[in-house]
């Protein structure tokens, strides 16, 4: 998830090549920019659990804004992930134990595929990228290509990870990547891909984190047509 400091119109609609599809009963206004991934705009209140949610509002630039964020993976990756469902919605809030808060995106398995919960009113590129390093971070972790123990290398001799620690900016990219491990890859990710080259010059921990990740989807999934580089790579220029 990102956490802020701060009746469904189906938009988009194509499932060629995905796994299964996910079920939306209606479905008004269909587009197609990226294979397997829906993205809709929500109208009403929905509970999910750890978190709540309002209708969108104008949802017009966040709806772009998903857009450019996915041109950005190169063709063919998307659909490797299985069935994205990119829910945009208002007012995200957090209940139970993370109550209290105002949240930019969560991501959730849903079947198959994802489930990506994004506050239309809050949204940036860099929330689309840190949630779309969940979804490649729970991908990589179940096949085993992530792991704790290597990612471990790359944090201090002895870190844990948890809520209120002095920042260590060598090793980690903010306070909130302290906090959980997912959080930090996926932190680590989200800035590649904000900043580009150059971004972790200065930290060869978070250098290193980026690396490593690189590698692991390198190494998971097809990259046949892929450029030379992809932007996150371009990062450890
Ligand atoms: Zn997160």
């Amino acid at each position: 998830m990102k956490r802020l400091f701060g009746v469904v119109l189906l938009l988009l609609l194509a499932f060629s090549g995905c796994a299964s599809e996910i079920d939306n009963p209606e479905p008004i206004e269909t587009k197609s920019f990226a294979s397997c991934i829906t993205v809709t705009v929500s109208r009403e209140h929905r509970d999910f659990g750890s978190f709540t949610a309002g209708p969108a509002g104008d949802a017009d630039s966040a709806v772009k804004l998903v857009q450019a964020a996915l041109e950005r993976y190169p063709a063919g990756f998307t659909d490797q992930w299985g069935p994205v469902e990119i829910l945009l919605v208002g007012d995200l809030t957090g209940t139970e134990s993370f109550a209290g808060g105002r949240y930019a995106g969560f991501t959730q398995r849903l079947g198959d595929g994802w489930r990506m919960v994004l506050d239309a009113d809050r949204l940036n590129a860099g929330t689309i990228h840190h949630e779309i390093a969940h979804i490649l971070d729970g991908i990589l972790t179940e096949a085993g290509a992530l792991t704790e123990t290597e990612w471990m290398a790359f944090c201090p001799s002895g870190f844990a990870y948890g809520p209120e620690q002095a920042l260590c900016p060598d090793f980690f990219a903010d306070a909130y990547a302290m906090t959980d491990i997912r959080e930090d890859r996926a932190r680590t990710f989200e800035e590649a891909m904000l900043w580009g080259p150059g971004v972790y010059a200065d930290s060869p921990a978070l250098w290193l984190k980026l690396e490593y990740l690189s590698r692991a989807i390198r190494t998971h999934f097809d990259t046949i047509g892929w450029p030379e580089k992809t932007d996150w790579e371009l990062a450890l220029e």
